[in-house]
Formats: C-alpha cells, structure tokens, sequence
C-alpha cells in the first residue's frame, strides 16, 4: 500500500502551488488505496509561525482534502535529526565550516542546484583547527568521501523514469545549518523514512535534492521509496509561484468565501487562473 505525503513549511501562507501539490499527493494516495500524511516542516523556529500553521490545514480542509492520522511535525524530531547527524560524523563524512555566503560566493568557480557551489575552503583543515569552536558552524559533508563510500545508486521517479544518483552537482552540502539543528535535506530524508512515506510526492523544482537524498539513504540504512515529482505551476514569467512574490494565499480566498472544492476540481482538470501554467520538463526556475 502506498504512502505519501504533503509536506510545507509555515512560514508564509499556502497559494495554489501548495493546493497543487497537496491535491496531487492526495489524489495518488486515494486512487490507489494508500495512506497521505501531512507533515509540517517547522524546523526553522524564526521563521515559522503557528498561525500558517492553523490556516494551512485549514486551507486543506476547505480544499476537500483528508489526510490519515495527525500532522507530523518536523520540531518534534529535533534529536532524530541529532543522532543520524552523529552517525555521519563518526562516519568521517561530515566536517563544520564557518564560511559565510558572501566568501563562498566570492570563492566559488561553479553554480550547483541551489547556486554557488561550495569550494571546499574548509574541507582539510586539520582537526585541531575543526576543534576550535565547531559551535556555531554549519556541518557539510564530504561529498567525494560519502559517494565512494556508498558507491553508484539509483533511484526511480514514476514519471521521469530511472535515475543515476548524481549528488556530486550539490558539492559538499550542508547537512546541518549553523542556526538549526538540521537542514532540508536531512530532515526530509529522515521523516519518509520513519512516516514509511513509500512515494515522495513533491514539485519537480525538487527533483536534483532527491539525488542527495538517495545517497543519505544508503549512508543511513534507510528504505529506499520511489518518487512522484510532479509539474508546478508558473508565473507569466516563468518562475515558480512563490509566497515571497505575493502570490495570492488560499487563506485569502478561504476567507473571501470561495468554494474550495470547485478550486481543487479545476486544479485538478488544469483550469488555472489567466497567466499561471503548468511546468514542462524538468527544469524550473526557483
Ligand atoms: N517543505 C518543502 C516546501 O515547502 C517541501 C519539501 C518536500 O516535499 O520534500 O517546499
């Protein structure tokens, strides 16, 4: 039986991307007689704040959207997060770095998935200098070490088809941030895991973090799932809808009285609002 899930971040309030993508993962679930959890992803304590909380199930709720069992969230799961991150290190795998953005990006030669790549500057340092004050620092892994250590992998999308695992475009990534006690990748892998989430519903603009996250999973024994990464919707200009750039919440139009299964059966026949469209291939601008 199939498992997927729902998972958004509170720190702004859902637009119809997130109806997209929850209606796609639900409706997968339902159509195949599985499961669909919604997980909050609130590790980010600054950013995230109750009330997206409420409103976006709420706004699933309006939707027409069930989910099974109670939400999960990621703020609960702090010292899971701790303990795998441990494990990498006494892996060798994970090394702090205290660089800022600015210095990567005046160092960096290449651009990754999430834009410059980091250049290593704190890769070899020896370890009485890694001792100094690993407080306070970000941790990357060593993204040369854990790939020869795990070795070539693979993963399928059900609709891009088999994938090599190429983790190496993100360089040494960063598994736990200097602020939280964690970051994305980290946390996500480790939850459909333990959810026994068995397909990962997400955004296509997704898609390359999953190489990382199938390298994480076989440094971690953890059960491999497959993956659903479906279109989303775009802005005239191409971009990706984003809350950041005012798109309009559903909460607003919740509260305006709309009807929210007439807006999920539209999303779902691809009748979208005038200038939003749905993505093509694989690659989206963030
Ligand atoms: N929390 C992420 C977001 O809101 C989704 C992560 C995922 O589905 O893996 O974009």
């Amino acid at each position: 039986m199939i498992r997927t899930r729902f998972a958004p971040s509170p720190n702004g309030p859902l637009h119809l991307g997130h109806a997209y993508a929850a209606i796609v993962a639900h409706d997968l679930a339902r159509s195949r007689g599985g499961t669909f959890e919604v997980r909050i992803e609130d590790i980010d304590g600054e950013r995230s704040r109750p009330e997206f909380i409420a409103g976006s199930l709420a706004d699933l709720a309006w939707l027409g959207l069930s989910w099974d069992g109670e939400p999960v969230f990621q703020s609960h799961r702090l010292s899971s997060y701790a303990k795998a991150a441990e494990r990498l290190k006494a892996m060798g795998l994970l090394y702090p770095c205290r660089c800022t953005r600015a210095e990567i990006a005046a160092a960096a030669t290449e651009v990754g998935p999430d834009g410059p790549l980091y250049p290593g500057t704190c890769r070899h340092l020896p370890d009485n200098k890694h001792a100094i004050d690993p407080q306070g620092a970000a941790w990357r892994i060593d993204m040369a070490a854990a790939v020869a250590l795990a070795g070539p992998l693979e993963w399928v999308d059900e609709l891009a088809g088999p994938q090599r695992a190429t983790p190496e475009i993100f360089g040494d990534v960063v598994l736990l941030r200097k602020d939280l006690p964690a970051s994305y990748h980290l946390a996500a892998t480790l939850d459909d895991a333990v959810d026994g989430i068995t397909l990962v519903t997400r955004g296509m603009d997704l898609f390359a973090a999953s190489h990382v996250h199938r390298l994480l999973q076989a440094l971690l024994g953890l059960p491999v799932p497959t993956w659903h990464h479906h279109a989303v919707l775009l802005e005239p200009d191409g971009r990706k809808l984003a809350k950041r750039r005012g798109a309009p919440s559903l909460s607003d139009r919740r509260l305006a009285g709309e009807d929210g299964p007439a807006l999920a059966a539209a999303l779902r026949d691809g009748r979208l609002p005038a200038g939003i469209s749905l993505s093509s291939g694989l690659h989206v601008k963030a």
